[in-house]
């Protein structure tokens, strides 16, 4: 329905009736009180055609003109009942996707445009307009997490949208560590979730030395991991975007939570005031050292697997694995280990760091600790000798 002419108060009609219906369903107007004086004829449904244009209606399109930062006149025309009609639609209501000449509008676009800049993806300004912008956002988000690229938001990518939001609301509380169901889905990688966290990011650059960045470092080693876990049908999910800014590690671990991963990977690279100081080193939660410590046994096995597989394929010092109380390692329900892949301050490791190929081992060897997490104990096979598919 589009709207010719406009309405104000003393109106009345069905025109007036849809604008009562539309501030009804934004909550700016009562429910109920429909009708008016004159149409109690007691029939149960004569309002529609009587409904007023009346001082309640006045004031709620005031209030809504304002919240709109349009011109509060509460006058309902043409402008005014286009952003009634683009304000009904709440994200999930409706599949969005790109057409071209027709760009649907709304505030769902409006949201999900919102969500793609808090994650990092460059869709342009949020106007409630679904354009080839917002598309390409879109596409790079679902790429990103592993969904469809079809540039439509479905059902999935709602799904993935709302998981995400609520840890950049925050309201998930944040529970406890619970069982570790380790083999819940059988020794196979394929529908397993794994969450894998390029550390820093945005204005938080993590540690600058010898021309590398660790922000830097870590997100192309977590693009080259997700790719292999991909093509093994695992769910892989990241962190952050390439730009995000201020993820912290309670997001970070809230995040984890909400993807209800079976593990998470978080990728670091270190610093020491020492240049001699190098190596990778492998940390899981525990706290405490004595009978009466916390930790995760299966963060602990993780962790040495990948520890080991690191050592072997990259020759990098080994620095051992460590048990550790940091946020993520702690608020994750699942269990999580941070690698910290070498020392950017030492320049061997860094000139090592720098190198793709060496990128490639070490996401080679932290998905062979995954496989071999998964697998039962009698085909286990020596580390280092795990051969995986070739990726193209
Ligand atoms: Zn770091």
């Amino acid at each position: 329905m589009t709207m010719q002419r406009r309405y104000r108060r003393g109106d009345t009609g069905p025109a007036v009736a849809e604008i009562r219906s539309k501030l009804v369903l934004l909550g700016l107007l009562p429910a109920g009180a429909h009708t008016v004086a004159g149409s109690g004829d007691g029939d149960g449904h004569g309002g529609y055609a009587d409904a007023v244009f009346d001082d309640s209606v006045d004031l709620a399109v005031r209030h809504f003109q304002q919240q709109r930062a349009m011109t509060v006149d509460g006058i309902v025309g043409p402008e005014t009942y286009r952003h009634l009609d683009e304000a009904r639609w709440r994200l999930g209501d409706r599949m969005l996707s790109y057409s071209i000449g027709h760009p649907t509008v709304g505030d769902d676009v409006a949201t999900l445009q919102q969500r793609l800049l808090d994650m990092g993806f460059d869709c342009g300004r949020v106007d409630g307009i679904l354009g080839p912008a917002t598309e390409r956002a879109l596409r790079e988000f679902q790429r990103n997490y592993g969904l469809g690229t079809d540039g439509t938001c479905g059902p999935a990518t709602f799904r993935a949208l709302d998981r995400l939001a609520r840890t950049v609301v925050g309201g998930q509380p944040h529970a406890m560590r619970e069982s570790e169901l380790l083999h819940r889905s059988g020794p196979s990688l394929a529908g397993k979730t794994v969450v894998i966290d390029p550390g820093h990011g945005g204005t938080d650059q993590g540690v600058v030395a010898h021309g590398l960045t660790e922000a830097e470092v870590v997100w192309d080693l977590a693009r080259r991991l997700e790719g292999r876990l991909s093509a093994l049908g695992v769910q892989a999910y990241l962190t952050r975007g390439l730009d995000s800014d201020g993820v912290g590690e309670e997001d970070r671990a809230a995040f984890a939570n909400a993807t209800d991963a079976d593990l998470v990977i978080s990728l670091h690279a270190d610093r020491n005031q020492s240049p001699r100081a190098s190596g990778v080193s492998s940390y899981y939660y525990g706290s405490g050292s004595d009978r009466y410590g916390r930790r995760s046994p299966t963060g602990e096995h993780f962790a040495s697997l990948v520890q080991r597989e690191l050592v072997a394929r990259t020759g990098l010092v080994d620095g051992r694995t460590h048990g550790k109380a940091w946020t993520l390692l702690r608020r994750t329900r699942m269990p999580a280990v941070r690698i910290e892949l070498g020392y950017l301050t030492n320049a061997e490791d860094a000139a090592r760091l720098a190198g793709s190929e060496f990128r490639d081992h070490a996401a080679e060897s932290i998905v062979v600790a995954l496989q071999r997490l998964y697998l039962p104990p009698d085909e286990d096979v020596p580390t280092g000798m795990l051969r995986l598919p070739v990726f193209t």
